[in-house]
């Protein structure tokens, strides 16, 4: 597909969520990413790297991700273009609402990702979203079922799904289900877009199937289904 295209694409991806204020908010930074590379005609810039200027809800990470709070935290939304979101502990989509809740950065950094990922490969599955944060932060833990969360406390943490070779709109169930490569472009994505850590896959992280810079691309267990990013505040 040819740059031009691709880049109308993506806008019209995004001109169909103009009445969610942060998929709004989304367009304009994709919006500017993409005039940045339009104008320089070459790769694209380290992108999705959100503005002070653009945020408009003043929300606030409090504390800390493992001990905190979230003042003022947005919805990521249910299902876009070019996201879906799920729940681990039940197994179903959308997830509830209570659950993805993140500062305005956060959630702008995950449409701007997200979307510009769904422009370049059209053809592909979306990509799942799991659980951000509570609307007001605060403890995440097994309460709310499944292992919980240690962090996901203060509205910078976000689980994405490693995308499927299968395409499935699901986790994978082993590191084999994984296509890699697509993982890995999103990992670079998040960390071009100043992730602060991507937690990624023990099993794809020692093949090489999965990298990045040292000490911000983490192996973890329990990191077999999704990458968890946090973004600085
Ligand atoms: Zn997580």
């Amino acid at each position: 597909m040819g740059r031009v295209r691709r880049i109308a694409l993506v806008f019209a991806l995004l001109a169909s969520l103009l009445v969610a204020p942060p998929a709004a908010a989304a367009e304009r930074v994709l919006g500017r990413v993409e005039a940045r590379r339009a104008e320089s005609g070459g790769p694209a810039p380290a992108g999705c790297r959100v503005p002070r200027a653009m945020l408009r809800f003043g929300s606030r990470a409090v504390g800390r991700p493992w001990r905190g709070r979230l003042a003022r935290g947005v919805p990521f939304d249910e299902e876009t273009e070019y996201a879906f979101t799920w729940n681990f502990p039940g197994a179903y989509t959308p997830n509830d609402e209570w659950r993805r809740y993140g500062t305005e950065r956060l959630v702008l950094t995950l449409h701007c990702v997200l979307a510009a990922y769904g422009g370049r490969h059209p053809e592909l599955a979306r990509v799942g979203v799991a659980d951000l944060s509570l609307p007001r932060g605060g403890k995440f833990g097994w309460r709310y079922g499944g292992l919980g969360h240690a962090s996901h406390q203060n509205g910078l943490d976000a689980d994405v799904l490693f995308p499927r070779r299968d395409l499935c709109e699901c986790p994978p169930e082993r590191p084999r289900d994984v296509d890699a490569e697509r993982a890995q472009e999103l990992v670079d994505a998040f960390v071009a877009a100043g992730a602060q850590y991507v937690f990624v896959s023990p099993a794809l992280y020692r093949q090489g199937l999965l990298r990045g810079p040292r000490g911000v691309v983490i192996p973890l267990r329990y990191h077999d289904t999704h990458m968890h990013v946090r973004i600085r505040r």
